[in-house]
């Protein structure tokens, strides 16, 4: 497994490999601290590409608060180690002053989508998501690119702007995985207490308890607010927002249409340490 560091080594690398080789590129963004979530990413593009490219790069510009930006766990070791076990051919690691040199950002109409559920709460996010994964694609340019269906909203976005760009790379989207108690698997996981870790296993408990109880018909602010409730009765635990929406065009959905897929999504506080998760419920 190769490491660059450097912007214009790996975009020498992956243009001789795309073009004279004619290898398929297949590409995982990262911000590292990386678990089975991002590594079932890798196993699925080393299954499809002959080459699969990994980025870790803790991006500033995506972070609304300080504190998280900066408590944000790296440790580049274990990723690397990881990433050549799960068959990695290439990982970029960057800094951020070789990335963003003469990159003002990425221009794109939203269309609203960074204003609401998770743009709502972490105002200028979705740009800085946008900005990233934009000048990754540049640099790297790939066939594919991975993306799981945990950040629902980041996957949204980042087909919109695959679009709006004009970038020809399929966004492949990735099912949850979980730890054996159900807590989707985070990076942030890593800065829960044990009692944290233990206690925000109910965020998934919930959500199969809901998904078990609806059916077509039902009004989606009553499971919203037994979502929230719940939640609150929970030491340390806040839930910040619940909303089922169209997978798709995230408009939120209040009733539950036969012959429908709608998503229920949820973000929680665990003591300083915010969760996001989500269930996909076919009608
Ligand atoms: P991050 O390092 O948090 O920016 O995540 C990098 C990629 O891994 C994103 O596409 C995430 O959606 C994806 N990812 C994070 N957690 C999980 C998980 N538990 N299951 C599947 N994919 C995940």
């Amino acid at each position: 497994m190769k490491v660059i560091h450097n912007v214009s080594d790996t975009q020498i690398y992956l243009r001789e490999l795309r073009i004279t080789s004619n290898k398929t590129i297949g590409f995982i963004p990262t911000m590292g601290a990386l678990h089975d979530g991002h590594i079932s990413l890798v196993e699925q593009s080393v299954k499809n590409n002959d080459i699969t490219v990994v980025s870790v790069f803790v991006n500033p510009r995506q972070f609304n608060d300080k504190s998280d930006f900066e408590n944000y766990p790296v440790n580049h070791q274990r990723d690397l180690d990881l990433l050549d076990k799960a068959g990695c051919n290439l990982v970029f690691l960057p800094s951020a002053d070789d990335i963003y040199k003469n990159f003002v950002g990425f221009n794109m109409d939203f269309n609203g989508l960074d204003k609401i559920y998770e743009g709502e709460f972490r105002p200028g996010h979705f740009q800085g998501v946008v900005d990233i994964v934009y000048r990754l694609f540049e640099i790297v340019n790939p066939h594919k690119a991975y993306f799981g269906q945990k950040d629902f909203q980041q996957l949204a976005i980042i087909k919109l702007m695959t679009k709006l760009a004009n970038f020809d790379i399929e966004i492949v989207s990735c099912p949850i995985v979980r730890e054996k108690s159900g807590l989707a698997m985070s990076s942030r996981n890593l800065r829960l207490s044990q009692e944290q870790f233990k206690n925000a296993a109910n965020i998934y408990k919930l959500l199969i308890v809901i998904a078990n109880k609806l059916k077509v018909g039902d009004d989606t602010d009553k499971h919203c607010q037994y979502f929230i409730d719940e939640i609150e009765k929970i030491s340390d635990m806040k839930a910040e927002y619940c909303v089922f929406c169209n997978p798709e065009s995230l408009v939120s959905v209040k009733k539950i249409n036969k012959n429908s897929e709608i998503i229920m999504c949820v973000a929680v506080w665990c003591g300083k340490i915010r969760l996001i998760d989500n269930i996909i419920l076919v009608f």
